[in-house]
């Protein structure tokens, strides 16, 4: 299997952000601007151009949304959190979107009660980013495993399996690049968030991927053990 470990080094980071935006931002604004200039000038189908205009501007939310968790840091809030409580909170959020796409969500929980520090709502949009991106690599069905599980050195691994599309080789470095995406309504913002979430956890990230075989995304995090 192709494996990468991906590094916590900042590339230029806000750099390659701030392209990133300008441009995915800039193309629904043209579109936006294109469609009110055809509705002045008197075209005919005012009831598409709405729609149109609705969808671009649902899509700017999108990416604004997700940009938004980068630029809140100040509202992480760290609380002690039982890891495989959460991840079945998640789990349950997601068994009515991965049903209506065949995919059965199989949690393997191979360990008791452990406990991380955390901001539950963040550590939650990983998993749930990380259990969506398996979902939408299965397009024919199938299973996608969450498995949680001891790392050793005081660590705890949660795993994300599945069985999908996979990624080639000389593509895993762009994951996590920001607007990186092969989805026709991605943002490819997803994967850079979570990575960022899990560095600001002292976790550390693992992407194992074989093309048409499927995909394996791990992350670990300190075990919380005793109360401070
Ligand atoms: P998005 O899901 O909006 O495309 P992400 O940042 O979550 O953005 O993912 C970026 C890209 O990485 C995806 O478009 C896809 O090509 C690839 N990817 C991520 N997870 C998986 C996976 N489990 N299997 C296959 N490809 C994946
Ligand atoms: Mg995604």
């Amino acid at each position: 299997a192709e494996e990468l470990l991906i590094n916590s080094e900042k590339q230029s980071i806000a750099g390659q952000l701030a392209a990133g935006i300008a441009h995915e931002i800039r193309n629904p604004i043209t579109a936006i601007k294109g469609f009110i200039q055809l509705m002045n000038s008197g075209f005919p189908g005012k009831r598409e151009y709405f729609d149109i205009i609705a969808s671009e501007i649902g899509r700017i939310e999108l990416i604004l949304n997700e940009l938004l968790v980068l630029a809140k840091p100040q509202t992480v809030k760290y609380e002690r959190r039982d890891v495989g409580k959460l991840l079945t909170q998640v789990i349950a959020l997601l068994e009515s979107q991965a049903i209506m796409k065949d995919v059965q969500l199989a949690a393997d929980f191979e360990c008791g009660d452990v406990f991380v520090w955390c901001d539950e709502n963040q550590l939650k949009q990983v998993c749930i980013n990380f259990i969506q991106n398996a979902i939408e690599a299965m397009p024919d069905g199938g299973e996608v495993v969450v498995r949680l599980a001891r790392a050793g050195e005081g660590r705890i691994a949660v795993a994300v399996v599945d069985r999908g599309c996979g990624i080639p080789a000389h593509l895993l470095s762009k994951l996590g690049q920001p607007f990186y995406t092969t989805k026709e309504k991605g943002t490819g913002l997803g994967f850079m968030v979570s990575k960022r979430i899990i560095e600001s956890h002292a976790g550390d990230l693992t992407v194992e991927s074989r093309e048409g075989a499927g995909t394996t995304v791990r992350f670990t995090l300190p075990i919380a053990d005793e109360m401070p």
